[in-house]
């Protein structure tokens, strides 16, 4: 796929936002290891080390380094008694957190010399498979969520279950907030919990919905309190909890499900990635508008052609009922005669084109300064259906894992440093 190409740029918009994305800014092919043994589940990157750490179907769990020959190469490959899904791992105290397929969560010590794993732990967690751990060093609590759609927090001190939250759909990504202890589950009817821990207790704040899809990954920028969430249903939407006013904002540039997401505070920007290995990288400095909410009608809000439900106006105007549509800049329910125009808008996150109604067309044309059409993110093609990955934002390196198990790492300093 090419890079999004800013086919009518607003100069002075375009002048006025430092950071822009071009297409230099792409990252480049490191190296590329062996393809793994199994399906890999979730990978992390060390940043202190020139290495990576791998969870498999196979049940190991396996620390890569880089060798003298530039190639890297197992230190350690443990096996667990069933398949790792997940992995959280907390570099200065060298402490590993994995979460397997029969709902147990290991907690190990990574030796210094990186050749040896210490397991510290077992906490059994839940009833079946675990999709995400997470370890909060500041709480001192480890929290995991699986398919028996609870979410589960243990002392990391003790071990000792502190308690536990049944959500209503299977669990299926998860992030913390560990200033303000809240946790967000994201789950597979694609709504976002947001959940307050309180000691033994935990309570429901909010309920995100706005997915059509089951919720793939989550990222949290904990600085301005902004909630990332990638679907089933091809999107990303950000949720700015600290704004305090509700708002929520589409990235709609995939055009296949999402499979995860990745975010790096310094820059502003959010990785995504989806299942046909396009990878895209927003920039979430710049101002953004949010997508309006869908009218209804039982007729075109332009030509007055009544829809296909709308029987009386069918025959008193002795004409057939038509499909509805929706202008995806200003919401108006319309046929499709009237909203035949399809169009990018970056500021609203559509770096795909989108279909929108003569009216606001007619806007675009006759005063086109008033619409900025530079481009907010960068589309590239990883040539790899994307499982997970891992960004080291202080080295600027991306690590990807795609579905036919090959590892990947980039160079992504330019669009990361
Ligand atoms: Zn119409
Ligand atoms: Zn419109």
């Amino acid at each position: 796929m090419a890079a999004t190409i800013n086919t009518r740029p607003s100069s002075s918009a375009a002048s006025s936002h430092q950071g822009t994305l071009t297409d230099t800014d792409r990252p480049t092919l490191l190296t590329k290891l062996e393809p793994q043994p199994a399906r890999v589940n979730a990978a992390v990157l060390l940043s202190r080390e020139d290495g990576m750490i791998t969870v498999s179907d196979d049940r190991s769990v396996r620390v890569y380094l880089k060798r003298d020959s530039g190639q890297y190469w197992p230190s350690i490959c443990q096996f667990l008694p069933a398949a790792a899904i997940a992995l959280d791992y907390n570099e200065p105290t060298a402490r590993l957190f994995v979460g397997l397929s029969n709902g147990t969560v290991y907690e190990f010590t990574i030796a210094e010399d990186f050749n040896s794993l210490k397991e510290t732990r077992q906490m059994i967690a839940h009833m079946n498979g675990i999709s995400c751990v997470r370890f909060s060093l500041q709480c001192e609590l480890v929290f995991s969520c699986g398919k028996d759609k609870a979410l589960v927090w243990h002392c990391s001190e003790t071990g000792n279950r502190m308690g536990s939250y049944l959500c209503e759909a299977w669990c299926t990504a998860l992030e913390l907030d560990s200033a303000t202890k809240y946790a967000f589950v994201g789950d597979y009817s694609g709504n976002v919990l947001v959940i307050h821990i309180l000691g033994d207790n935990a309570q429901l704040v909010s309920k995100l919905s706005a997915h059509t899809g089951s919720i793939r990954s989550l990222a949290w920028d904990h600085q301005r309190q902004l909630l990332f969430s990638g679907s089933n249903d091809n999107l990303v939407i950000m949720w700015d909890i600290g704004g305090r006013r509700g708002q929520a904002f589409e990235l709609n540039g995939h055009k296949t499900k999402l499979s995860c997401l990745a975010y790096i505070l310094g820059k502003k920007r959010l990785f995504s990635a989806d299942e046909s290995g396009s990878l895209m990288c927003w920039d979430m400095a710049a101002h953004r508008l949010e997508t309006p909410a869908w009218q209804s009608s039982d007729a075109c809000q332009r030509c007055e052609s009544p829809f296909f439900w709308n029987l009386r106006a069918m025959w008193d105007k002795k004409v057939v009922g038509l499909r509805q549509h929706h202008c995806r800049m200003c919401g108006q329910a319309v046929c499709a005669s009237c909203c035949s125009h399809l169009t990018k808008y970056p500021p609203m996150g559509y770096e795909l084109p989108v279909r929108i109604c003569d009216g606001c067309h007619r806007d675009m044309q006759a005063d086109s300064d008033r619409f900025d059409m530079t481009p907010l993110a960068l589309a590239i093609d990883l040539r790899q259906s994307i499982v997970c990955m891992s960004l080291d934002e202080t080295k600027g390196r991306l690590l990807t894992v795609g579905n036919d198990r090959v590892l990947m790492l980039w160079d992504v300093k330019r669009l990361a440093c």
